[in-house]
């Protein structure tokens, strides 16, 4: 692994902080690691901003550019979001098109689904959802008991799905239906592209813990979804569907280093205005958390050299995600432990600190540990898979 960065991507660095410093608007920049994607506001301000970057060349500058990316190397990318931390600017608010569907599509979709639908996720004209998890299907997801069957041109679909992040704003959910229930468990199970506006689709938003709805309850009866809407094969969806999972795992991960680091500079920030330096604790409990996001940013390195060599996402995207929901936890609790009972003062308030983004923060961690992939579940790949330790 070469830590160095060419002359050319250092002059990249120059030309994208330029123009982060010049055009990340102020109400949007330094509320980075809490913001709310649950607000139809807060939404279309962070549409509005990533349709900024895609006209600047700085959404999917990856991707190919016959589907709107710039082709650029992977290593400019990471550059781009390092910035972007620096800048404490928000992420992308399509991020699920952007880091899991896209590269699932490029792999996987048909010449005209690429050329449908990979143009409008750059610029979020068209934002994703994931439609996989079900009341009986999470870490077991191979379970999921959603419907769907073909009549003529059309999918019929037919289930409930749940935990469906920004259900409420997406144009689009990428859904996971079983189309053949007699056979087994990971096989009859297809990829479905779907127009979150097809009539017969019900969504009801779920609270959360934070006090925000951002994860939906979404019930299918009998939704009409186009043939030509299945990515791969028929009843081969599983495939495509870890696939997809593993992108979110690893890419996804680079790009919530951006909020761990965003919120490590405001807690030293915090820190150093309590005048809590003094305190040897504290400080270890500092240099603890920047090893670590040092260390997370090492081993997405290690993700990228293998990528760069022509490797697909790998066991690394799991230890990431791992490691990150526990940083991302003890953060939260090192700012509550520095705030005291400031911490438990809301958005609104007067007297909240950072705009009640500590408050927002402690409580979205929790889940940390659940979405993409649970902590128990990450153990047993990495114990099992990774190391071959015994299943008992
Ligand atoms: C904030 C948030 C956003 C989400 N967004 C989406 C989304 O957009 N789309 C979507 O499809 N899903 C989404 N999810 C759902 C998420 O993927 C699931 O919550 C997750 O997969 C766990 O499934 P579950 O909640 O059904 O818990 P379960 O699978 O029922 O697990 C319950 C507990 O049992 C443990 N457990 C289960 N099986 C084992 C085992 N074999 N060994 C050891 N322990 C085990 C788990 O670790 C967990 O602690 C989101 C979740 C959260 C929290």
């Amino acid at each position: 692994m070469n830590f160095d960065f060419t002359e050319r991507q250092e002059a990249f660095r120059k030309e994208v902080r330029a123009w982060l410093e010049l055009t990340l608007p102020d109400d949007l920049r330094g509320k980075a690691f809490a913001s709310s994607r649950a607000d139809r506001d807060e939404v279309a301000r962070l549409r509005a901003w990533q349709k900024t970057m895609h006209e600047a060349g700085y959404v999917g500058m990856d991707w190919p550019k016959e589907f709107g990316g710039r082709g650029a190397p992977i290593t400019e990318m990471v550059i781009l979001y390092q910035e972007m931390a620096r800048a404490e600017s928000p992420q992308l608010v399509n991020r699920g098109g952007v880091s899991i569907l896209g590269p699932t599509l490029m792999k996987y979709g048909t010449p005209a689904q690429q050329q449908r639908f990979l143009p409008r996720i750059l610029p979020a004209d068209e934002l994703w959802c994931q439609g996989f998890s079900e009341p009986n299907a999470g870490s077991d997801l191979a379970n999921l008991q959603t419907r769907a069957v073909l009549e003529g041109d059309h999918f019929v679909v037919n289930g409930q799905k749940v935990w469906t992040s920004m259900g409420h704003v997406a144009e689009w959910c990428f859904l996971l239906v079983r189309t053949d229930p007699s056979a087994a468990k990971h096989k009859g199970i297809s990829f479905l592209l779907v127009d979150m506006k097809t009539p017969g689709i019900t969504i009801r938003p779920l609270r959360q813990i934070t006090g925000e709805a951002e994860f939906n309850e979404v019930f299918y009866d009998n939704v009409r979804v186009p043939k030509e809407n299945l990515v791969g094969k028929v009843n081969e969806g599983w495939s495509v569907a870890i696939g997809a999972l593993a992108y979110e795992r690893d890419l996804l991960t680079f790009i919530r280093h951006i909020s761990l680091k965003n919120a490590l500079h405001r807690l030293v920030k915090l820190g150093r205005e309590r005048g809590r330096f003094d305190d040897p604790i504290f400080r270890q409990k500092i240099a603890g958390l920047w090893i670590g996001e040092q260390a997370l940013a090492l081993n997405g390195y290690r993700s990228l050299t293998n990528i760069l060599r022509g490797g697909a996402p790998g066991p690394e995207g799991s230890t990431s995600k791992l490691f990150w929901s526990h940083l991302d936890q003890e953060l939260a609790a090192t700012a509550s432990e520095v705030l005291g009972q400031y911490s438990q003062i809301k958005h609104g308030s007067a007297w909240a600190v950072d705009d009640g983004q500590w408050e927002f923060y402690e409580l979205l961690v929790r889940a940390s540990g659940i979405r993409a992939g649970t902590t128990e579940i990450l153990k047993n790949i990495l114990g099992e898979r990774v190391l071959g330790l015994p299943k008992d």
